[in-house]
């Protein structure tokens, strides 16, 4: 337990019912308004909070702290300092923004200096992303995709219950929420055709997932253990892996994801800190059969944290299509972080691990429009009239996260994306 998880804390911020950015949550971005070009920045409430600002009017004096990372355009090197050092700084902000300190809350010239209401700044990528690897964690995903394309009485392959199966994607194309996608164009199979054709994708997917950001790199040849994963992993944030599965089922065979998954990842622009989501902890599901010992671990190491997709058409009305909880997850981040470097594979500050689809058991659970539509043979009614098996040009896939206790609401600020039409 942190001091900044405590539930009686309040700030001087307004903080709305059903807002992702109470006191409590304090996570870390980059923003950009005409006249700053990049500074970090926390948030509370609806309120931007420039980090370069609080320091330069003293704030973040006696902290350790090198203010020359709070300039840069992206948090990895913020970041690379330690949790000690960024735990200190969420201490202080804390401690700025409660109710009872007066010395920021009068003092309005300083104030108007600090604050920026979210809807007037832009948010950057957070971190520079030098390697991203997706995971395979779901069991409930990983079943009914092999149950779609492979044997329903053997839908897991051999070595899912062994392994968090995951594969390298690519980093280049990890973009900030609200960043437009282009419909991707590849290879396709026609069903029934001997030969691929090119163009358009026809079925562009989302994959609700949730990524971890890598806070402290280890070297060529260390591993990390389950135990020493957390001190690894910086915080989290909302990921949406679009997928072209026209495309990936054409191409991954036998090397797996290429193109049908390269073009665009889209990302929330707050990476909330493992420790405001520490009360959130919660057991994951019993892993039978026995785990090798490097991928045992002890304590709870899943969250509850509440996931929604949303496809919003052009026009008219938004429809929940998923409803899903990060607690599905069958290999929790450290198993994935201990598996992701048993063999001395290195990993940098501002690596990005993501989790794989979560679904849950319950067709409203999914966590993709392939399991929602069961490969488009149950098309979703929209409140237009219309209906998706798969996105759309013009729609807006809208993905919501927060883990909820106790009158404290942690969120993640989401993750949108719109389609554009291929060019
Ligand atoms: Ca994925």
């Amino acid at each position: 337990m942190y001091k900044t998880n405590n539930t009686a804390l309040k700030s001087w911020i307004e903080v709305r019912p059903g807002s992702d950015f109470p006191i409590q949550n304090i996570p870390f971005g980059i923003f950009q308004t005409d006249s700053i070009p990049h500074h970090v920045a926390t948030i509370i409430g609806n309120q931007v909070i420039d980090l370069v600002a609080l320091n330069d009017l003293g704030y973040l004096n006696d902290l350790n702290l090198d203010k020359t990372t709070l300039s840069q355009q992206y948090l990895n090197d913020f970041i690379a300092q330690g949790k000690a050092v960024t735990n200190a700084v969420r201490e202080r902000l804390s401690d700025i923004f409660n109710i009872e300190n007066k010395t920021l809350q009068e003092n309005l010239d300083h104030r108007s200096q600090v604050l920026h209401d979210y809807d007037e700044v832009r948010m950057l990528l957070p971190v520079k992303v030098g390697d991203y690897t997706d995971f395979y964690s779901s069991r409930e995903h990983a079943t009914n995709v092999g149950t779609m394309f492979r044997d329903p009485e053997n839908a897991l392959l051999p070595n899912w219950l062994h392994l968090p199966v995951g594969y390298h994607g690519r980093a280049s194309s990890i973009v900030v929420s609200g960043t437009p996608i282009r419909r991707p164009k590849g290879q396709q199979i026609p069903a029934g055709a001997d030969q691929p054709i090119y163009g358009p994708c026809r079925l562009l997917d989302f994959e609700l997932e949730m990524g971890f950001v890598i806070g402290k790199a280890t070297n060529l040849g260390d591993s990390v253990s389950t135990d020493a994963a957390e001190d690894h992993i910086f915080g989290m944030c909302l990921f949406n892996d679009w997928s072209a599965r026209d495309i990936q089922k054409w191409e991954y065979v036998p090397l797996g994801p290429f193109l049908g998954k390269s073009f665009a990842s889209s990302i929330s622009p707050w990476i909330v800190t493992l420790e405001a989501l520490d009360p959130f902890r919660i057991p994951g599901p019993v892993q039978d059969p026995e785990v090798l010992p490097y991928l045992k671990y002890s304590g709870n190491k899943n969250y509850n944290i509440n996931l929604e997709v949303m496809i919003q058409p052009e026009e008219g009305e938004s429809k929940t299509v998923c409803r899903s909880n990060f607690q599905y997850m069958y290999w929790n981040m450290c198993q994935q972080l201990a598996h992701h470097t048993v063999n001395g594979c290195n990993i940098n500050v501002g690596d990005m691990c993501a989790s794989g689809t979560i679904s849950g058991k319950s067709p409203d659970s999914y966590g993709s429009m392939l399991e929602i539509s069961w490969k488009g043979t149950k098309p979703v009614p929209m409140p237009d009239g219309t209906e998706r098996k798969f996105i759309l040009d013009g729609d807006t896939v809208i993905m919501e996260g927060f883990a909820e206790k106790d009158g404290v609401r942690i969120g993640f600020g989401g993750v949108t994306g719109k389609i554009l039409p291929a060019t």
